[in-house]
């Protein structure tokens, strides 16, 4: 293919979308994929790290091992993006493209929470493995899990905590000396699905968990050990497991391609208003939530579309947005909730009830997108 394809971001969009593009034209793909990173992490790897239940050496797929025809893994940071001239300029040099995909996540902004910091979160790599010792020695007083912004990356992730942590606390024997509150900004532990909502809830309840609906974390207080919420109240904590507030990485913001701090695209297309430019992922408004699945089935759609745009073949099916997350019970139980957002006129979810064979798919989940991108 004589079209230039340069794909910015290796996570979950990036990957799936040069895996289809690569799959399709082999080594006439002309795919050059950048990353500032040296590895993939599945986002709920990060709860395995924080509870120890591995080490981040164990987690870490490292794009070395990426090995697919016609794609060109390029480890370099991105520093400006022209989607007028389909340019983009990174600490290496610049890349002129003839279809450039966006496919940058969302980042943190700590800023927005004065007081918190990367050591009170555990939402990136960093984070969750810096917290990981505190986790393992904290035996009494109050765990405060806290989100500071919606929308955040994997709704029911902040949830999973929670339930891990009274897991984690149970095991060692020193629930009783333990109090745990969940502050979330969600009217529900994950409105599009009453029943899965209606589940958590109920799992907070037998726990003791105390869940605090409607309200963020504002402000954090860490030499006070105080969580200050969006109402004025406060919550004195002995241990802050944080979810930061989220925002579009600064050289999307620097681009001008953002409105309201994200990037809008059609989302049957994931089209831009730019011809030959898509964005695909967290870092995009396309009417879904922020989680790798619906990053990897929007890249599918926009990699079709691609491919039609080369080949001269009709648009394919838009995006229908529908998705399955899941989600740890504690107890080594994995339930999860699907949930189609595109298809009707408003979201609609479904449970499927903590099982020993959701356990078995989130595996192999996991797994076939190993095989899939790393060949591993
Ligand atoms: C605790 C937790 C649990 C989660 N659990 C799940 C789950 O069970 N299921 C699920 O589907 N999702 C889950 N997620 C969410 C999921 O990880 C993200 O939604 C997903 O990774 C988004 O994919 P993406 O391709 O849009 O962005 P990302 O996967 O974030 O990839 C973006 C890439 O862009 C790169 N990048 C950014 N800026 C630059 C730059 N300037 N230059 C070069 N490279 C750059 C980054 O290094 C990164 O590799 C979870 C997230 C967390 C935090």
């Amino acid at each position: 293919m004589d079209a230039r394809i340069v794909v910015l971001g290796a996570g979950f969009g990036g990957l799936e979308l040069s895996t289809i593009l690569s799959q399709e034209l082999g080594e006439d793909a002309n795919v050059t994929l950048i990353d500032q990173g040296d590895a993939f992490v599945f986002g709920y790897s990060k709860l395995d790290v924080l509870f120890g239940r591995t080490t981040l050496d164990a987690v870490r797929l490292p794009y070395r091992d990426v090995a697919l025809p016609g794609v060109r893994l390029l480890r370099e940071t991105i520093v400006a993006i022209d989607p007028q001239a389909k340019r983009v300029t990174t600490d290496a040099g610049v890349h002129e493209a003839d279809v450039l995909v966006v496919a940058l996540g969302a980042d943190y902004d700590y800023a927005a929470t004065p007081g918190l910091t990367q050591e009170h979160e555990f939402y990136s790599v960093a984070g969750a493995a810096g917290l990981a010792p505190a986790v393992r020695s904290f035996s009494s007083g109050h765990a405060v899990v806290g989100v500071c912004g919606a929308p955040f990356k994997c709704p029911p992730a902040p949830s999973e905590c929670a339930l891990l942590l009274h897991d984690e606390l149970t095991r060692r024997g020193v629930r009783d000396a333990c109090r745990i509150s969940f502050v979330i900004p969600l009217p529900s532990p994950v409105p599009p699905s009453p029943e899965t909502s209606a589940a958590l809830t109920a799992a907070f309840a037998e726990r003791d968990i105390e869940l605090i609906t409607g309200r963020r974390v504002a402000a954090l207080d860490p030499a006070r050990k105080l969580a200050r919420l969006d109402d004025g109240g406060e919550l004195a904590f002995d241990l802050f497991l944080g979810v930061p507030k989220h925002r579009a990485p600064d050289v999307v913001l620097a681009s001008g391609m953002a409105e309201d701090g994200y990037v809008p695209v059609d989302s049957a297309t994931l089209a831009t208003r730019w011809p030959g430019v898509y964005a695909v992922g967290d870092v995009t408004t396309a009417g879904v939530p922020k989680a790798g699945v619906f990053a990897e089935g929007a890249a599918r759609v926009a990699a079709r579309g691609i491919l039609a745009r080369l080949r001269g073949d009709p648009p394919p099916a838009p995006y229908d947005g529908i998705g399955v997350c899941y989600i740890e019970f504690g107890d080594d139980r994995i339930g999860a909730v699907t949930v189609d957002f595109l298809s009707g006129p408003k979201p609609t979810g479904t449970f499927g009830a903590p099982s020993a064979e959701l356990r078995a798919e989130k595996e192999r989940f996991g797994a076939d997108r190993r095989a899939r991108w790393f060949g591993a």
